[in-house]
């Protein structure tokens, strides 16, 4: 019997094969005192360094197949634009002088300070940045320190059909990965949010990520067995599990391939009820996903991506190409784009810029209080995205609203935005639908009076969850108390449907939730009919639609919201997807 080791999967999919250590990126790095007449050759040396690693990445770069998804070239190019940032560049050259210490301390030192300050970040997205930081520093000190290359960058096939076990992954690393044919990778550190999982996710490698000490547990060239959705990885196990294994794998390819049929069809319940079902996407470019599943548009595009990965902030004319490009794609279908959901120490405009603090906590000056308090952010992209709509059917979203004020004080700004297009001559539509995301439990409680100056509604259950039951979501030793089934959680979900449904405008959930098949029957049942979602989950939501009737559901969901117990409620959900229907 071999040994289970267990982590967080976050990219699907069963993957056999070798465990192929990865050893710590980060070299160890010792201080040393330069006498004085040495400081300007060190200072050489590791400006010959950074020209090093700039020739390396845009080695990479050039590698970069046409075809690859567009998030991949900006991850490679948000480091080669590191290597440019004073914060990289001139800091450590300051230290070599002022300190007389060596390049590679300097750079730690440097190192060290950038680190912290993304720490101190409470957006989880922004604080695994401190990632990108740290596969450019290593890069660097690896050069400075005369180790070889990293073994991704070797040109064999040495690694084809292996299980990378690492402590953690570049987005750059991940894309040598994909052309040198690794089969999975699992690595100890890492976040759900972080670059290199949503882009294991979109490469389809399968991915687990926080299990821990797997290098010490792990022998290199053991036989794995990794489920990516469970988190479990089986080291050297027996020829029954093995035979199992295999024929999930196979299971899971036919149930795949099987999906494939629905691509085409509508999304309708057995009973007839059509379902809205749109995608979720992070970059204007990630539009082959539209395609690929034949969404009914974009439920959510989460435009604060555009702003993250760069030292500078997207300028109007810049952000207008990115949004009609989306909308373009899109082909005459709706397209919601959610106004930038920063946070106050999430300024766009170069990491050296960002202040540590602790005002931009979940509760703090975030998302659309941030942009009210930011016109010079705000209106840019109120702009951008009106003229957006003369191109398509763009709608505009509102993230983390709290109050009615609030609500009317965004509308007065679109409506001056407008006022200025007009004076202008820049074309825009005159009825760009502007909608809400109720993600906050004050929203939910006052729907309706939110509903009655907005054209939808979108359910963000991600925060809503965190925030009614308040867990914060990124902390691991609060997990268990972040719960969807919570009978507070789902009677908020109710009061947003009856409000949307009582004032006649639609709401849709974009949250995980509505990308979760657990929870399908019951957001049917309840009333939800239009869901946005991962574009890999949209055509397995889509067949539990064309397994469920409505009319059956609706009965069961209303004895759900009666039950005060959540584990009452698990077990009623289970006999709901249960049902032969
Ligand atoms: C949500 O909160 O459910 C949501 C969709 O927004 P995000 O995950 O980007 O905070
Ligand atoms: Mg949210």
């Amino acid at each position: 019997m071999g040994l289970t080791l267990t982590g967080v999967g976050v990219s699907r999919g069963i993957a056999i094969g070798n465990a192929y250590l990865l050893q710590p990126e980060a070299p160890e790095i010792i201080e040393y005192a330069l006498p004085e007449h040495l400081v300007a050759d060190e200072v050489t040396r590791f400006k010959a360094a950074l020209d090093t690693a700039r020739q390396q990445l845009s080695a990479i770069r050039k590698q970069i197949p046409r075809g690859t998804p567009a998030d991949i070239a900006a991850f490679i190019e948000t480091h080669v634009l590191m290597l440019e940032d004073s914060a990289l560049t001139d800091a450590p050259v300051k230290l070599i002088k002022t300190q007389r210490c060596n390049a590679e301390w300097a750079l730690k030192q440097q190192r060290d300070i950038l680190v912290s300050v993304f720490e101190a970040m409470d957006d989880p997205y922004l604080r695994t940045r401190k990632d990108d930081v740290d596969h450019v520093v290593n890069r660097i000190q690896r050069i400075l320190l005369n180790q070889p290359a990293h073994p991704l960058e070797f040109s064999d096939d040495r690694l084809k059909g292996v299980i990378i076990v690492t402590g953690d992954i570049s987005p750059a690393d991940l894309l040598l990965m994909q052309h040198q044919g690794v089969a999975a990778f699992i690595t100890e550190a890492g976040g759900p949010t972080s670059h290199t999982t949503i882009l294991a996710r979109s490469l389809g490698i399968p991915a687990i990520i926080g299990v821990a000490h797997a290098r010490r547990n792990i022998p290199p060239g053991s036989r794995l067995i990794m489920d990516g959705q469970q988190g479990t990885v089986l080291v050297d196990s027996d020829a029954k599990s093995m035979r199992y294994f295999r024929s999930k794998q196979r299971e899971d390819k036919r149930h795949l391939a099987a999906l494939s049929r629905f691509k085409k069809q509508p999304a309708v319940t057995r009973d007839g009820w059509s379902i809205t079902l749109r995608a979720n996407v992070e970059l204007p470019e990630d539009t082959q996903a539209i395609k690929r599943t034949a969404a009914a548009g974009v439920g959510l595009y989460r435009t604060e991506f555009l702003f993250m990965n760069r030292p500078n902030i997207p300028d109007e004319e810049e952000q207008l190409r990115a949004y009609v490009s989306i909308a373009r794609a899109a082909r005459g279908a709706p397209v919601t784009i959610r106004t930038l959901d920063l946070g106050a120490d999430k300024m766009p405009g170069g990491r050296q810029q960002i202040a540590p603090s602790t005002t931009h906590s979940a509760l703090g000056l975030r998302a659309i209080r941030l942009c009210l308090k930011e016109p010079s952010l705000f209106r840019p992209q109120l702009r951008a995205i009106l003229r957006a709509s003369a191109y398509g059917r763009v709608r505009m979203m509102i993230p983390m609203l709290s109050s009615l004020p609030e609500l009317l004080q965004v509308l007065q700004l679109v409506q001056d935005v407008k006022n200025e297009l007009k004076g202008q001559g820049l074309k825009y539509n005159e009825n760009m639908r502007v909608g809400a995301m109720i993600e906050v439990p004050a929203a939910a409680l006052i729907a309706e009076s939110l509903a009655r100056h907005l054209d939808f509604l979108s359910i963000g259950t991600n925060d809503l969850i965190q925030y009614t039951l308040a867990t914060d979501r990124t902390n691991e030793a609060v997990n268990y108390i972040y719960d969807p089934l919570h009978p507070a959680v789902l009677r908020l979900i109710d009061m947003t449907l009856r409000a949307g449904r009582d004032i006649g405008i639609p709401v849709a959930m974009c949250g995980e939730m509505a990308g979760d098949v657990r929870y399908t029957r019951l957001l049917l049942g309840m009333g939800l009919n239009e869901f946005s979602m991962h574009p890999s989950m949209l055509l397995e939501i889509k067949s539990i639609i064309h397994s469920s009737r409505l009319t059956e559901l609706t009965k069961m969901a209303r004895k759900v919201l009666k039950c005060s117990d959540a584990e009452e409620i698990r077990m009623l959900i289970g006999k709901i997807n249960a049902i032969e229907m």
